[in-house]
């Protein structure tokens, strides 16, 4: 045991989807008037800051597709509790995935009380690129559904919740479509690592392997 707590000082805990800058081996997300950061980072337009420029800012995404640090599009998609009309949604959405799926990196979804979109995109778009759902805390049968489509999960503080519903799907979730992030929270990536490791019995080391070996098998772009 004492040496496995060393070793695990010595492990990069993978983080895939942050809101603080700076760390190794964490996707840092950009938002308006961020800038273009000096590490690996995801960009997209949110649901919240939608506005009638949200073309514009598509356009100088595209602009550093060829960004080998821009690992994924996002986080974008649908909150229909705050920011812009659904239609609205639906169409930065598509434009944006469209845009994943021609640099060859992942979508990571920011997804509120919009399943129904998600689904509706799914029917109308046979060939989605690969979505991580970040911080994922929805019903289980839901997630279930989606085991058919390129949509990975992306568990977060919800899974320190006794009984919530990302506790309960992280359980039944198929190893190959888990990944692990700090949002916009202050608890350590080390601390969810722990928390996922006594709900699946495998150490913290194992799953930061699982992560990786994930993230390797669906991107050609190095997480650093
Ligand atoms: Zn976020």
């Amino acid at each position: 045991m004492i040496n496995q707590n060393i070793q695990s000082d010595l492990v990069h805990f993978p983080d895939f989807h942050t809101h603080q800058k700076g760390n190794v081996f964490s996707i840092f997300n950009v938002l308006p008037d961020d800038g273009i950061p000096n590490q690996c980072f995801s960009w997209g337009i949110h649901p919240w800051y939608l506005n009638e420029n949200w073309e514009k800012e598509l356009e100088k995404i595209a602009a550093s597709s060829s960004n080998p640090q821009l690992l994924a599009i996002g986080e974008c998609g649908f909150d229909l509790i705050k920011g812009s009309g659904p239609k609205v949604q639906m169409k930065a959405f598509e434009a944006q995935a469209q845009l994943a799926k021609k640099i060859g990196i992942p979508l990571i979804l920011h997804c509120v009380k919009g399943t129904h979109l998600l689904q509706e995109y799914l029917k109308n778009h046979p060939e989605p690129p690969t979505i991580i759902w970040h911080g994922f805390n929805q019903n289980p049968q839901i997630a279930e559904k989606l085991l058919f489509f390129p949509i990975y999960f992306s568990f977060g503080k919800a899974i320190l919740k006794q009984n919530s519903n990302a506790q309960q799907w992280i359980e039944k979730c198929p190893l190959e479509k888990i990944f692990f992030e700090t949002d916009n929270s202050d608890i350590p990536i080390s601390e969810i690592y722990q928390q996922a490791s006594l709900l699946l019995g495998l150490s913290t080391m194992q799953l930061a392997d699982q992560v990786m070996e994930n993230w390797n098998r669906i991107s050609n772009r190095k997480m650093t």
